[in-house]
């Protein structure tokens, strides 16, 4: 059995991947992680009442082995939390958005290091790697493109890992590109979105909604859009399940769920 540790796991992402770890035959949950718990183990939640798992809210005290870290925290935490999951060789697979270019360079090198495989998914949905596969396509073909991504009003970050991580993906085959009228004025700031080579990302925050994102493609005298919902945190799991299936193959980090189907 693969033993997991859940870093997170009272928040929405969390609870939802606790559930599944617990349900999956092949996982072990072996403990979890959150700086507001006041339990010392999981028993003491009724949900729970019939598992022994123990709990931590201090990083330091982490004192468990576990083959993988799950990590569904705060951009805040995430890079501490990772680092400190890869000293110990449990090998990561993140959820959490936020990370920064320099931060993934820095985790990528301590994994080298380590001989440690890891994930770090901005988005663990198949209908969002798809999306990305998909837009990457369409992108050489039509280089004008906005990226309108919709979230939860509790998201902290903006934009999402998902729709930068498609502005990236898109970059990388589209010819760079000033699009829009070059003389174009903002009269209230904000308007035209945040600009990622040239390319246009909106986010939407509104409660009711979990994660979406459209891909608006501009052509002469035609248009094209490619939309994914996740209208359910359960979307998200099967990605995770295979993350941790698979990772203890790899001995670098990876980003991205595409590289490790
Ligand atoms: P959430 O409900 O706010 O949960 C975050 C949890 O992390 C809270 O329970 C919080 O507890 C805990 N936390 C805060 N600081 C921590 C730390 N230092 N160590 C351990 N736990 C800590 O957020 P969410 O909606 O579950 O989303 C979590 C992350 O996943 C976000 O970055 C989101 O963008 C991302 N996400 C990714 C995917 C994907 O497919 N990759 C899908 C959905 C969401 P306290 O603050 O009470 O301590």
């Amino acid at each position: 059995m693969i033993k997991v540790l859940v870093a997170g796991f009272k928040g929405r992402m969390g609870t939802t991947t606790t559930n599944m770890i617990l349900e999956n035959p092949l996982f072990e949950l072996v403990g979890v992680y959150s700086t507001s718990a006041t339990e010392k183990n999981i028993n003491e939640i009724a949900e729970y009442k019939s598992e022994n798992v123990p709990v931590f809210n201090e990083l330091e005290k982490i004192n468990i082995k576990a083959d993988v870290w799950i990590d569904f925290t705060i951009p805040g935490a995430v890079f501490e939390n990772v680092k400190f999951a890869i000293s110990k060789h449990m090998s990561p697979v993140v959820g959490t958005t936020g990370l920064t270019e320099d931060n993934l360079t820095e985790l990528k090198k301590l994994s080298k290091l380590e001989k440690l495989g890891g994930l770090i998914a901005p988005n663990f949905g198949i209908s969002a790697v798809l999306l990305m596969q998909f837009a990457q396509q369409a992108a050489k073909y039509l280089p004008d493109i906005e990226i309108i991504e919709m979230h939860h009003d509790k998201k902290l970050d903006a934009p999402s890992g998902t729709a930068l991580n498609t502005a990236k993906l898109i970059a990388k085959v589209r010819q760079p590109k000033v699009q829009g009228n070059p003389n174009e004025r903002e009269t209230l700031p904000g308007a035209r979105g945040a600009e990622f080579e040239g390319m246009r990302i909106h986010s939407v925050r509104l409660p009711g909604y979990v994660a979406h994102e459209q891909v608006l493609f501009g052509g002469n005298g035609e248009a094209l859009t490619i939309r994914q919902d996740s209208f359910d945190r359960i979307s998200f799991m099967s990605g995770v399940a295979v993350a941790v299936e698979k990772i203890g193959t790899r001995e670098e980090l990876l980003v991205g769920l595409e590289n490790l189907l």
